[in-house]
């Protein structure tokens, strides 16, 4: 029962030693100071902006952005679990396509933008 609570403080204690480590180091240095100011001020400027145009197509872009990154991991989850088919991302909307494995070098068309790419099955 001591070891635990011992065990348990000394987590505890590294925890709040990293976090005032972290909080000290962003205090002191004042570069790290004023690209947060920085950035506070660009966020306030976008989200009280009127220009709803630009706003939505810089929303477009980040969910482009966005949505390759998390189909990628999608993909290679679902290639991991499947052992027949393996996932792949098309280059040019981010559509997960899925095609046989074993199949060699193989020429691939989106089923959403019409593409084609050569990928390895
Ligand atoms: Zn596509």
């Amino acid at each position: 029962m001591i070891v635990i609570i011992n065990l348990d403080f000394t987590i505890k204690s590294t925890f709040m030693t990293i976090i005032r480590f972290c909080i000290e180091l962003c205090i002191r240095n004042i570069v790290i100071n004023i690209l947060f100011y920085i950035s506070i001020i660009i966020y306030l400027a976008r989200a009280l902006s009127k220009n709803y145009v630009a706003r939505s197509i810089e929303n477009q872009k980040f969910i482009r952005i966005q949505a390759k990154i998390v189909h990628r991991f999608q993909a290679f989850n679902k290639s991991l679990k499947d052992k027949q088919n393996k996932y792949l991302v098309c280059p040019e909307c981010a559509q997960i396509i899925r095609v046989p494995r074993n199949k060699g070098k193989i020429e691939v068309r989106c089923p959403s933008c019409r593409k084609s790419f050569d990928a390895k099955s």
